[in-house]
Formats: C-alpha cells, sequence, structure tokens
C-alpha cells in the first residue's frame, strides 16, 4: 500500500497552473469554456464472461494437486518484459518514452480513434488515443460516474510536430531550463505514442494542475485508473526519476495486468523496470 501514500502529501508549492510536458497550450485549442459533453449512453459491456466452452481439458481444479511444483507454477511472473519487444517498440504498449528513450520523429501510431467521453478542447488531433487505450478510457470515466466522480479528457495524442510547436513555445516564453522541466522535448512526449491522456474535472477548472490530485476525482483516479491499464505516470517526489514534476492528471495506458503491477509497487514505470532487473538508462 504504499502507493497510496502519494495521496497524503499536500504540497501546495505550485499554486500556479503547471505547464507540463502535458501542457495544453496548443495553439489552435480553445479555452476552457468549449466544454464540450459528449453523449455516454452507451452500453458498458463489462460483464467478461469466462467462457467455459469445456476447451479446457485439464481437471487440476478437480484435486490433481498430487504434484508439488505446482506452486512453482503459481510464482511465475505473468508479465514479461523485453527491451527490444516492448519496452523499444513505438507501436507496443508497454512502450518506455522518456528524455532518454525518444520516438522516432516520424512515429504515428495508426490505430488512433477519437475518444468516446467528454473532453475539454476542440482540437481534433488532442481528441485521439489509440483505440485499445480509449476503450478503456471509456470503461473508466463509466465507472468514475457510477461512483459520482464524472471526469474530463483533455489532452491525448500529439504529433510529433505538436510537440515541436509547444516546446518552442515554451521556451520562448519561460525560457530553456523551465522547458525541460515541465514541458517534453518532441519525441519525448508519451502523448506522441496515443497511450496517454491528461484528465481533468470541474472542481479545478478543467486546468491540469498539481491541484486536481487533492481533489475528489483525482484520489479516484489514483485508486482506480490501474484497474483499467492506466497508471499515473509522474509520482510526486519522483522528479529525478521520471524528469518531469508530479503530474496527477497525466495518465498512461500499460494495459490492465502491467498498470496493476506498476500501481502496486508504488514505483515509477523506469523505478520498476530496473526493480525487475531490466537495465534501462537514468538520467543522473
Ligand atoms: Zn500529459
Amino acid at each position: 500500500m504504499t502507493y497510496k501514500q502519494f495521496r497524503l502529501s499536500t504540497s501546495i508549492l505550485m499554486s500556479l497552473l503547471i505547464l507540463s510536458g502535458c501542457t495544453d497550450n496548443d495553439p489552435e485549442t480553445e479555452p476552457e469554456d468549449t466544454v464540450e459533453e459528449m453523449p455516454q449512453e452507451e452500453t458498458q459491456d463489462n460483464d467478461e464472461a469466462d467462457i467455459d466452452d469445456g476447451e479446457n481439458n485439464e481437471t487440476e481444479e478437480e484435486g490433481n494437486h498430487s504434484e508439488e511444483d505446482e506452486e512453482v507454477k503459481s510464482d511465475e511472473p505473468a508479465i514479461t518484459i523485453d527491451m527490444e519487444e516492448d519496452l523499444l517498440d513505438p507501436d507496443s504498449i508497454k512502450v518506455l518514452v522518456n528524455k532518454q528513450y525518444a520516438l522516432p520523429e516520424d512515429y504515428a501510431p495508426d490505430d488512433l480513434v477519437t475518444v468516446e467521453v467528454p473532453t475539454v478542447l476542440e482540437n481534433p488531433e488532442i481528441r485521439q488515443l489509440r483505440e485499445v487505450a480509449s476503450e478503456a478510457l471509456t470503461d473508466m470515466f463509466a465507472a468514475a460516474e457510477e461512483d459520482g466522480i464524472i471526469l474530463y479528457a483533455r489532452s491525448g495524442y500529439r504529433s510529433y510536430q505538436t510537440q515541436v510547436e509547444l516546446f518552442n513555445n515554451y521556451v520562448s516564453n519561460h525560457g530553456e531550463e523551465a522547458a525541460n522541466r515541465y514541458s517534453a522535448r518532441p519525441g519525448e512526449s508519451e502523448h506522441q505514442t496515443g497511450l496517454a491522456m491528461d484528465v481533468t474535472s470541474e472542481s479545478v477548472n478543467y486546468q491540469l494542475t498539481e491541484a486536481f490530485g487533492e481533489t475528489a476525482e483525482g484520489q479516484w483516479v489514483e485508486e482506480n485508473a490501474h484497474d483499467f491499464g492506466y497508471i499515473i505516470r509522474y509520482l510526486e517526489g519522483e522528479e529525478e526519476v521520471t524528469g518531469y514534476q508530479y503530474e496527477p492528471w497525466h495518465l498512461r495506458y500499460l494495459g490492465e495486468e502491467l498498470a496493476a503491477d506498476v500501481a502496486e509497487s508504488g514505483l515509477t514505470y523506469e523505478e520498476y523496470l530496473l526493480e525487475r532487473g531490466i537495465d534501462i538508462e537514468i538520467d543522473e
């Protein structure tokens, strides 16, 4: 439960809106008053019924426990992570993207869809996610709503070229050093994967701000996002590991299994990989 320790911190260090790597000041986007609510009436099909169609010929459940090595079997790690096939492949949902591991300039996902949840901004590009991440987002927002929590999606997919514009804007407004802390360089933004979505709520005026982490919505996300395959990517107090400030709004899709494992560890994705013995580079 170390993950929950992050909830306890109440730093109000940044009273300003943090214009982070996820920032939303895309030139062609519109201000907050353009909240657009999309209908959310589709039925959620959450019944992942385990269809037992009899294909499973093994009858282990029925008392076939004579061999002791069964225990060993259940201890095997279920999730495999391969450097080449997972972390370095831009199309993998496990891809690692940060200041050490940049995406190619010409990479764009080929399965982007427009998200089916309420969004804050109308820019068509950033309302997209890869299909698998979009479906998970729909499920997550619906589950949140059942708990009385209303979430909004703000900024999802961002092309390499959009990130070029964002970063350059940030540099000219705040200088390069600040830009490096709050904004991703082109190729180094998870938003280019189509697997990251910034979420927000009415309670923080639909902004991306650290205060979101203290809201009911932010708390709900922290406690539940992993059930839908998302992790909070930039944890509080982990700036040196992730290279970014705490961003309670930036969710990264990793798939349900891996997200649950990472969330349970209470670690950043980078630390989690290191702890699993995967030799990734970390900024020093
Ligand atoms: Zn973001």
